[in-house]
């Protein structure tokens, strides 16, 4: 399926390469991301494709071929986002089906004017000339994006977007004439050459959205239109869900039935990583292709292993989101199962493949959390002697805590996967229980070793707002998410439960105290709860969740100070003062990298060449805590660098700059 990846126009080669990938592992039929096709309409500041002129179809066309390399089909998604694109890049007067307000995840100040007819005729020539061009890169199919609130095809058919009077607007067949034009210039552009699938949302909610009914009826009343009908589920939020709020497969409902409406055949989604729910659905006549974004992004290799029959195998997406979170901060994606995405080209890692180990034999790894387990998984499949040594009873780390918490179960795939990887291998030993000491490090003597012991949640409040501690009295029982982790904390009563975290740790616990009984007086100083997870698609479900709990919001609050019976709050514009009160504190703010081991090594330098030890690196949340997937990725890279060469004060990866124009002489 098409999915953005943060890298887009700017790192052509990086996102080909991460294609070829998903080609290697398999996929049938492989799209680009969005591809916006007339400078009259782009997504700035996210960064996607553009075929706005002959020289974007290079780049393309390199992707093209990446996609083909096995055997695969290429398709380009094609974009005209209309109500959802401000042109803060082109400056270009945004056009839209009608006219209003530009539709983005922000309240950008930018209104649209609607097409005249003169401008119908000038879209449809733009599309006929990215339909030339989609052929000319090498494309094989033709993807028409009108889904998730994004696309010009999906403004035509909703009335909550086409106020229109003329034959473009009013009736369910006045409103398809538009994607019927549409498509028929593409067969005719393409002479027939190139399958054309035609995206679509399965349900947009309001009075006024392209119901599932209507959709039904659309399909009915164009039933050979497109090739393939490619169905998902309303606005992005929905259709890429986080596995906290949407289950595998959770658009079933909205896509049955709709293949009897239809010769032509149905590809859907739905974050499937199981092979028993694919083949129901395809044996149900759910579906008859299945789509995938996201579970391509955790395991490229997934139709190959199922295949092969390698089940156990496949790297299954646990539903973070942070892949989005890539594209939604215009920086790369990353993905907390496959540390290798979008590092193909820029690092040459590979999903499957590893580089056969240096010079070195031997690895010690402390600590088996997400950074420990994937760096001894990788180091041990390159062929490096690996010891791991975990503190407690259980492999995981923080995931075999966090996947307790609500909602948050698909985490354990994180350690799941790795502690399944490693187990058969030969040169690899794992020990539980086993707490080391500088003293033990040292009298291992493996050649490498690296410290991922972890970090602690702060008590004192010290996070973003506050740079220092508080003043707490110790008569108030104060909390860290570790202790409700480890079953401790409040069981009842009134509890502040303090955010100055701001992504899903505090909205999580907030939903374990409601369920232990307690009343949550929710303090952020942020303007609306768990504010980063706008990135992950997920704000809005949590607050609407956490409204719907009876948690008590406090928002643009931070606490000043904790007394014996509650805490003293500022409001973070006005600074003005307000009392609330609580029997408890649970404080989601910030947390330390446990590095002591790691210091102690530091000071016994001098032994490490007696004991054989030859590097001690500081990996994962013990050197800075992060998200799971920073940790992955940094126990990757730990395995990775083992034995290569210095790169210097180099970049630690490629980067490709884009073909310099000549300047021109100065005005006069
Ligand atoms: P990360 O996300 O960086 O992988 P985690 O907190 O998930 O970090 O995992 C760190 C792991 O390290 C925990 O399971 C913890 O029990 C373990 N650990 C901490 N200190 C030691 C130590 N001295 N010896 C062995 N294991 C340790
Ligand atoms: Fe799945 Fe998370 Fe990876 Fe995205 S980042 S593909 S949601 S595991």
């Amino acid at each position: 399926m098409p999915h953005c990846n943060g890298g887009g126009y700017r790192d052509p080669s990086a996102v080909a390469a991460m294609r070829r990938t998903k080609a290697e592992g398999g996929w049938g039929v492989i799209f680009t991301e969005q591809t916006e096709i007339h400078p009259t309409s782009e997504v700035a500041p996210y960064i996607e494709q553009h075929l706005w002129e002959d020289k974007d179809i290079p780049a393309l066309a390199n992707m093209a071929e990446a996609m083909k390399s096995c055997g695969a089909l290429a398709g380009i998604q094609l974009a005209y986002s209309g109500i959802n694109g401000p042109n803060l890049y082109t400056r270009e007067v945004p056009l839209a089906v009608s006219p209003g307000p530009i539709l983005t995840f922000h309240p950008d100040p930018v209104q649209a004017r609607a097409l005249d007819k003169d401008d119908i005729r000038d879209l449809q020539r733009w599309f006929r000339i990215a339909f030339r061009r989609s052929q000319q890169a090498g494309f094989d199919l033709i993807c028409l994006y009108g889904a998730h609130g994004f696309g010009i095809f999906q403004h035509f058919l909703s009335r909550a977007t086409n106020q229109r009077t003329d034959e473009y607007g009013g009736s369910l067949e006045n409103r398809s004439r538009f994607v019927r034009e549409v498509v028929e210039i593409a067969r005719e552009e393409t002479g027939g050459e190139m399958g054309i699938t035609l995206r679509l949302s399965l349900h947009e909610a309001g009075a006024l959205g392209l119901s599932n009914a209507e959709l039904r009826d659309f399909i009915a009343m164009n039933a050979d239109l497109p090739d393939l009908w490619d169905l998902a589920h309303g606005t992005w939020h929905d259709c890429s869900g986080t596995s906290r709020f949407k289950e595998e497969a959770a658009q079933e409902d909205l896509v049955r039935g709709i293949k009897a409406l239809t010769p032509r055949p149905v590809v859907g989604v739905g974050r499937f990583t199981s092979p028993d729910a694919m083949v129901r659905q395809v044996k149900q006549g759910i579906l008859d292709f299945i789509g995938a974004a996201r579970p391509s992004i955790a395991d490229p290799f997934l139709p190959k292993k199922v295949e092969e029959g390698r089940i156990e195998d496949i790297r299954e997406c646990i539903g973070c989101n942070i892949c989005v979170s890539g594209d939604m901060t215009g920086s790369i994606s990353r993905c907390t199962q496959n540390p290798s995405f979008m590092e193909e080209w820029r690092k040459g890692w590979h999903p499957e493949r590893m580089r056969p180990k240096g010079a070195s034999e031997t690895v010690l790894i402390v600590g088996a959390g997400p950074a420990g387990l994937e760096a001894a998984h990788i180091a041990a499949r390159r062929g490096y002697h690996v010891t791991l040594a975990e503190a407690g009873k259980v492999l995981g780390g923080r995931v075999a805590m966090e996947r307790r918490l609500p909602g948050l179960s698909a985490w354990g795939r994180v350690a799941d996967y790795r502690t399944g990887q490693i187990a058969p291998l030969p040169n690899m030993e794992t020990y539980l229980d086993s707490r080391l000491s500088a003293d033990d490090v040292l009298a291992m003597g493996a050649e490498h070793v690296a410290i991922a012991t972890g970090a602690v949640w702060r008590r004192d409040a010290v996070a973003r707002r506050h740079l220092a501690p508080i003043a707490t009295d110790a008569a108030m029982p104060v909390f860290t998410p570790d202790d409700l982790m480890a079953g401790g904390g409040p069981t009842g009563g009134r509890v502040m439960l303090y955010d100055d975290d701001h992504f899903y740790m505090a909205s999580v616990l907030a939903e374990l105290l409601i369920a232990r009984g307690c009343a949550v007086e929710f303090v952020t100083p942020a303007v609306k709860v768990a504010e980063w997870t706008e990135n992950t698609l997920e704000q809005h479900f949590i607050q609407a969740r956490l409204l719907d709990l009876g948690v008590t919001v406090h928002t643009s609050k931070a606490p000043e100070a904790i007394h014996d019976r509650g805490a003293t709050l500022g409001c973070t514009w006005t600074g003005r003062a307000s009392d609330l009160a609580c029997d408890a504190v649970v404080m989601v703010t910030s947390r330390i990298g446990n590095d002591a081991l790691f210091q102690a090594l530091q000071a016994h330098r001098g032994a490490w060449e007696g004991a054989g030890i030859r590097s001690v690196r500081l990996i994962g949340d013990a050197a800075a805590p992060a998200p799971i997937a920073w940790a992955t990725y940094a126990g990757r890279r730990f395995a990775e660098e083992l034995d290569a060469p210095d790169r210097g004060d180099a970049p630690a990866f490629r980067r490709e700059i884009a073909g310099l124009e000549p300047l021109p002489s100065l005005l006069p």
